[in-house]
């Protein structure tokens, strides 16, 4: 036997099964909107439809109900929900938000765009998350918010991260994009901070092609998230809004279509997510042969809901790098179809730590001065700053998305293989 990447015959060319959540039941949906004319009914000024049309109050009310939360509010994606979450927050320019390095590229940036500073804490060496311990250490006079994200598909710490938040007064501001049907001690993520974000784009759990959903308990954040998602400046005077601050809006409005497609899709997030723990179960005994790869691990009372299958990999007890291990595995596997381009669904570690960015090294986000950085001159975004997840990105994990609810055990068997083979022919691999 010879690895594919030496030459041998791979495990499996045909490629995996289209990840394809949407079908009939968002044909109908699709084409109800469509037959009614009307594929997005905002106005943007103060009236009754300033809140939008009815599929986008609709998933509103659903969505609300199925997270047993008082407000829901439809924007255009997760990306503008962070930052209407921002504004909705009270930040100003120079107040200090507690972000993560790890995650999509928002999480840390959504301050910024009403001058915040985004401050940088470590995260958990096992469950990947914000670092309740490296979250204090950062807080300043200055901090006024915390934005956590329940990564790869696992709740924050909310526990420990909401206490501290209470201590000092911070909005929690929670980033549940990978983590729709995810729960900890019973409560849903998305709910357990003062404001919850979702994602509705392709990609995550369930999608509306691309939007997202706010959700919060407080009716004048609520308030707040409405007017910053359609054209706030517009609305105030006529509504009689008296606070003014961050009341400069957008238009982060979903569109009927995606919002009926929505609604169909919340409808099979459980059913989804299921199929996501079944492939998780089958992978983590099929790989438990190979003792250098460590299942993830759930946080005590949470229940994870997998947007990637996170491995922390021991390169020490492999005798082979991460890279090399998941160049050969690469080449036993094929990729997804409908995204044959992108190769097979996995790779070492996940994207770089935030703070590595160009806009935050150079110091550059709007214009050329260094606006809003000039505000907090001691703040520093360098190399060293968060030591545990450099290690993880530097090669202690392997993320792949083999637990898509697409693929069937005679997939997984074909993926369970090549791990298998792979391992065992590590040393011709060095
Ligand atoms: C996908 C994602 C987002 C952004 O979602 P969009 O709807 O594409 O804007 C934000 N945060 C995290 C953690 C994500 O995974």
């Amino acid at each position: 036997m010879k690895a594919a990447i030496l030459g041998g015959k791979p495990v499996r060319e045909k490629p995996f099964p289209a990840y394809v959540t949407v079908g009939e039941e968002e044909k109908r949906a699709a084409a109800r909107v469509i037959d009614s004319g009307v594929l997005s009914r905002y106005l943007g000024v103060w009236h009754e439809q300033f809140l939008g049309g009815p599929e986008v109050r609709a998933l509103e009310r659903e969505w609300a109900e199925h997270y047993g939360v008082k407000y829901a509010v439809a924007v255009n994606s997760a990306t503008s929900g962070l930052i209407a979450a921002v504004g909705a927050a009270g930040i100003e320019p120079g107040d200090e938000v507690i972000v993560g390095p790890w995650s999509m590229c928002i999480s840390a940036t959504a301050p910024l765009f009403y001058g915040g500073i985004p401050v940088f804490a470590d995260v958990e060496p096992d469950c990947f998350c914000l670092d309740p311990a490296a979250v204090e250490r950062q807080i300043s006079p200055r901090t006024r918010a915390v934005i956590v994200v329940d990564l790869f598909g696992q709740p924050y710490d909310a526990p420990a991260i909401n206490a501290l938040a209470a201590k000092h007064g911070l909005t929690v501001i929670e980033d549940a994009a990978q983590a729709p049907g995810a729960s900890l001690n019973g409560r849903p993520a998305g709910t357990l901070g003062q404001m919850g974000v979702f994602s509705l784009n392709y990609h995550k759990h369930i999608h509306g092609g691309e939007g997202g959903v706010v959700v919060t308990d407080d009716e004048n954040l609520a308030e707040r998230l409405r007017l910053i998602r359609n054209h706030a400046e517009a609305v105030v005077e006529n509504k009689g809004v008296a606070d003014l601050g961050n009341m400069l809006g957008f238009n982060f409005r979903m569109t009927e279509l995606d919002a009926a497609v929505a609604r169909c899709q919340l409808l099979k997030l459980k059913a989804l997510n299921q199929k996501r723990l079944a492939n998780v179960a089958y992978l983590e005994k099929g790989l438990a042969e190979i003792p250098a790869l460590a299942r993830p691990r759930v946080r005590p009372g949470g229940e994870h809901v997998y947007y990637v299958h996170a491995c922390r990999y021991d390169e020490e007890a492999a005798g082979l790098p991460a890279a090399r291990f998941v160049e050969a595995l690469k080449a036993e596997l094929p990729p997804f179809e409908l995204r044959e381009k992108e190769g097979t669904k996995l790779g070492v570690g996940y994207v770089k730590p935030l703070y590595l960015l160009p806009l935050f090294r150079e110091r550059i986000a709007f214009g050329r001065q260094g606006w809003p950085f000039t505000l907090a001159p001691e703040r520093r975004y360098e190399k060293g700053l968060c030591p545990d997840c450099e290690k993880l990105y530097g090669g202690g994990v392997l993320t792949h998305e083999f637990m898509l609810p697409s693929l069937e055990q005679s997939d997984l068997d074909d993926v369970i293989e090549a791990f298998g083979k792979v391992w065992k022919l590590r040393a011709t691999l060095l």
